[in-house]
């Protein structure tokens, strides 16, 4: 029943906007944190602004929120104009990286906080307050302080007390930046489980791009303040705009120049990911080995080279190679492990390497 009526609503909302961004600039002194930046998120996504240390996600944040001022250009909530609207007048909570819970407070107490200010009574207050905590699994923590909860407990409280007032948009600033690998990965899917329950459009900061790639309907990739590429996570990872954006989502083999010619076979700058290359034997090489590389692309065909195995590592449920070309051209190779290598996938071994042609993909440098 929820699930129909959630799917219902993002379905009939996608093409309203929840966030717009317009030619919005923020400047820190000399700091141009934000440069003229454009973007739309709709209503009930589950968007993310992924990129690395500095490059200006918290301040896009904190301009939508109304912490910060924009230099120049024009925000926008569901269509209204909010560039001069203050925080607790705009539709829209956020959850801070390290929660800033009230420690003197209850859960209840700091989940019902927005309702106290706004004047809610008692009564619809708790209720509120203890409907928030079950939706974030948190019953039977009403009367703990913080300081009594796990780190992934608190992550729910923060949640719990930014989701109380039902807001139309929830910031969050890399929220699960603080849990241990297991928890984070449980808690993406618990956030995408509540973002999807509750259609609230989620507007979500990290520099962690296997959270945004699990997580988001669509990713902005910033770099210095800027919007490098848009899109659904597929399409960002197997589609790159920019070499940036290929090396930033995701692992991938960057070829440009003389490379790309040797490797590739053609000019360019073309990205290859690990994990779309095959090893196997040299002694049975795969159908068109060539000698030299061609002037042209084969048409649909495979690409094939030799090189040296110079590093393995195991991690877990792949293992990464590094493999040395003849002209000292490098590729990383990903494979699952439950995949049969070849007898000659070891350090110091002699490999064959190939690919489609179509996985070695041109991206603008
Ligand atoms: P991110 O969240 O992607 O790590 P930030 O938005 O925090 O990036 O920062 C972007 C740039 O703006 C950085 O160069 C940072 O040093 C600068 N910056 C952010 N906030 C301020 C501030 N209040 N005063 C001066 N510079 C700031
Ligand atoms: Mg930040």
């Amino acid at each position: 029943m929820a699930e129909t009526e959630t799917r219902a609503r993002t379905g009939t909302t996608t093409t309203r906007t929840a966030v717009r961004l317009e030619a919005v600039t923020k400047d820190f002194g000399t700091v141009r944190a934000v440069d003229a930046v454009d973007l739309t998120v709709r209503e009930g996504e589950f968007f993310s602004l992924l990129g690395p240390s500095g490059s200006g996600k918290t301040t896009l944040l904190r301009l939508v929120a109304g912490f910060e001022q924009p230099t120049a250009g024009r925000i926008e909530l569901a269509g209204d104009d909010v560039t001069a609207t203050p925080p607790n007048r705009r539709d829209a909570h956020t959850v801070f990286q390290d929660y800033a819970l009230f420690p003197h407070m209850s859960v209840e107490q700091n989940v019902a906080y927005a309702l106290t200010v706004r004047g809610v009574r008692k009564a619809e207050r708790l209720a509120r307050a203890r409907e928030a905590l079950t939706t974030v699994r948190l019953d039977g923590f009403a009367d703990r302080r913080p300081a009594e909860l796990s780190g992934g407990q608190r992550q729910r409280v923060a949640l719990a007390r930014a989701l109380v007032d039902r807001p139309a948009v929830l910031l969050l600033d890399e929220p699960l930046g603080a849990l241990d690998l297991a928890l984070r990965q449980e808690m993406q899917t618990e956030l995408k489980e509540l973002q999807r329950t509750t259609g609230i459009t989620f507007l979500l900061v990290t520099h962690d791009q296997d959270e945004a790639l699990t997580m988001s309907d669509r990713i902005a990739v910033v770099r210095d303040g800027r919007v490098e590429q848009t899109g659904p996570p597929v399409e960002v990872y197997e589609r790159p705009a920019t070499a940036f954006v290929a090396g930033f989502v995701g692992t991938t083999n960057l070829l440009r120049g003389e490379a790309a010619v040797r490797v590739v076979g053609r000019p360019g700058t073309f990205s290859i990911r690990p994990e779309r290359i095959l090893l196997t034997d040299p002694a049975e090489p795969p159908a068109e080995p060539p000698a030299e590389p061609p002037a042209e692309p084969l048409p649909g065909g495979r690409r094939a080279v030799t090189g040296r195995i110079t590093d393995i590592v195991h991690a877990g449920a792949h293992t990464r190679f590094t493999i040395a070309l003849p002209h000292g051209d490098r590729l990383t190779v990903l494979r699952q492990n439950l995949d049969g290598l070849p007898q000659s996938a070891r350090l110091d071994g002699e490999i064959g390497l190939s690919w489609d042609e179509k996985d070695a993909f041109p991206v603008p440098s």
